[in-house]
């Protein structure tokens, strides 16, 4: 499962514009160092709501630790390339003080809200990355980041129906 960092591929995606990042294994060095917290908060937030092309269907446990385990992967889109972490990245941050390349941590701290238009739209210029296994159309990625952004919106309605609901009780 070890893919190094801003390599090509990862388990996800492949492609001359994917950049991995975070795709770490026991017995493998990787760069530490202090993180900008905004950048873990980001990350944070795009593994909540951040779309991605693919379901995993297996759970992946942390190789350092053995205390942690994660099915998710973030996408953080950029002007060239597309950074394909799993949602682990977190956790080695903050447990493994890992420290992503400087590049993706820019990009995570560019990177559009995600449910805005300029969210997918960034997400949009990389439906040739999303293609490699079965072929996606435009079609297919605009069916599947608006049911994505319809399911966010109502979680969030959901949310604020509820801190309403609490507001009322004593
Ligand atoms: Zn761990």
């Amino acid at each position: 499962m070890h893919y190094p960092d801003l390599g090509t591929e990862c388990q996800i995606a492949r492609g001359p514009r994917v950049r991995a990042v975070g795709w770490l294994a026991a017995g493998l060095d990787f760069g530490c160092g202090e993180i900008d917290g905004k950048v873990v908060e980001v990350l944070t937030h795009l593994r909540e709501e951040g779309w991605v092309h693919i379901a995993m269907p297996g759970i992946h446990e942390c190789e350092l630790c053995h205390q942690a385990r994660e099915a998710r992967n973030i996408l953080v889109p950029s002007r060239d390339v597309l950074y394909v972490a799993p949602a682990m990245v977190i956790h080695y941050i903050a447990e493994h003080a890992y420290l992503p390349p400087s590049e993706f941590c820019a990009a995570v701290l560019g990177c559009p809200a995600p449910t805005t238009d300029a969210y997918y739209e960034e997400l949009r210029r990389f439906i040739d990355v999303y293609s490699v296994g079965h072929p996606v159309t435009a079609a297919d990625f605009d069916r599947s980041t608006r049911a994505h952004r319809e399911w966010r919106e109502q979680i969030a309605a959901n949310r604020r129906a509820d801190a309403e609901r609490k507001r009322f009780t004593w």
